[in-house]
């Protein structure tokens, strides 16, 4: 499902919950008409009232004191249902308009705004596209542990702890300023040492907050768009979702089979994507130099000059989580 049949997919579901709300206040009318028939009888002289007002108001424009006779009638005949309700065991809006949105009446906009719940609908929908779902969990800021690092100095003056905080940070604004002027970035470090974990928090804090994301590791892209250029196999995504998503999350830069196909393929989202103003992560194990013996030139200097260089701590997550994991054990 690409972005325009996610947000298809919310506006069905907010006309489907319209629907529902309909059906339902539809069937406690019934109920209550006939478990209750003196609700029933106000609930007509209720609508009946309503009707000689608008028949009223097209003909006498402006005669207040008629005017207020049908507002009394209809705020009393509504306090007598409601006190019927309370008497006969149901709550005193159970009348009401059904929504699953009370703020929004299910519209999905309020203001000219989109409501919390359209977004948190088109999250949804945009997660289940974007290649995170197992990791959406525990993947947040707020999960980031900065103790796996260590707070000793390394030698640069600054320890990997501190190293760390700092790219946290930055990427903590990254995502609350993020637009289409937002740079490129392109995480360098050691195995283990973050580099994906925080590029999927990026992705995942921007899901949560209504952006279309995509998330794939190198090879997988790849095998999209060999699909789609040699139609060989099925594609688990269109690849122009990769040209045109929000912000894409390329993992593992430099663990792909070298070919001139994957040489141009890499060189074309980059630079499509450049050319669209939608903006990119890359992770890599592979340094400036190691990036130089593995790409031609123009692919190499777009890496260089088109995007940001992030420099993680070398640390090892995995090994020190497994080492903590080991201490708890022994100590249970
Ligand atoms: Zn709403």
């Amino acid at each position: 499902m690409n972005k325009d049949q996610c947000l298809r997919a919310v506006n069905q579901l907010m006309e489907d919950r319209r629907t529902q709300g309909k059906i339902e206040s539809n069937r406690r009318r019934e109920e209550i008409s006939l478990s209750v028939p003196a609700i029933a009888q106000k609930e007509r002289e209720l609508q009946e009232n309503h009707a000689a007002f608008f028949r009223f108001i097209a003909d006498h424009d402006g005669d207040e004191d008629k005017f207020m006779e049908f507002r009394d009638k209809s705020l009393r005949l509504q306090d007598e249902i409601k006190d019927l309700l309370v008497k006969n065991g149901y709550a005193a809006d159970y009348l009401d308009p059904v929504h699953h949105c009370s703020l929004c009446a299910d519209e999905g906009v309020i203001d000219g705004q989109l409501c919390a719940c359209y977004k948190q609908a088109l999250s949804e929908q945009y997660l289940s596209q974007s290649g995170m779902q197992k990791l959406f969990a525990k993947c947040s800021f707020a999960a980031f542990d900065l103790s796996l690092y260590s707070d000793e100095e390394d030698g640069s003056g600054m320890s990997p702890r501190a190293k760390m905080k700092k790219i946290l940070d930055f990427s903590k604004k990254y995502v609350k300023s993020f637009g289409e002027e937002s740079p490129n970035l392109l995480f360098v470090g050691e195995p283990g040492c973050g580099k994906t974990f925080l590029s999927v928090c990026i992705g995942c804090e921007l899901i949560r907050s209504g952006k279309f994301v995509l998330y794939a590791p190198v090879q997988d892209l790849l095998t999209d768009f060999e699909a789609a250029t040699f139609r060989n196999k099925e594609a688990t995504m269109p690849t122009e979702e990769y040209l045109d998503a929000d912000l894409l999350i390329i993992d593992d830069l430099g663990t792909e089979f070298y070919s001139s196909f994957v040489e141009t393929t890499l060189y074309s989202v980059i630079n499509t994507r450049l050319t669209r103003k939608k903006p990119t992560v890359i992770s890599t194990n592979l340094s400036e130099e190691e990036r130089g013996e593995c790409y031609a030139s123009r692919l190499n200097s777009r890496l260089s000059y088109s995007f940001t260089n992030v420099g993680f701590p070398a640390a090892d997550l995995r090994a020190e989580t497994l080492k903590r994991k080991a201490i708890r054990r022994k100590k249970q």
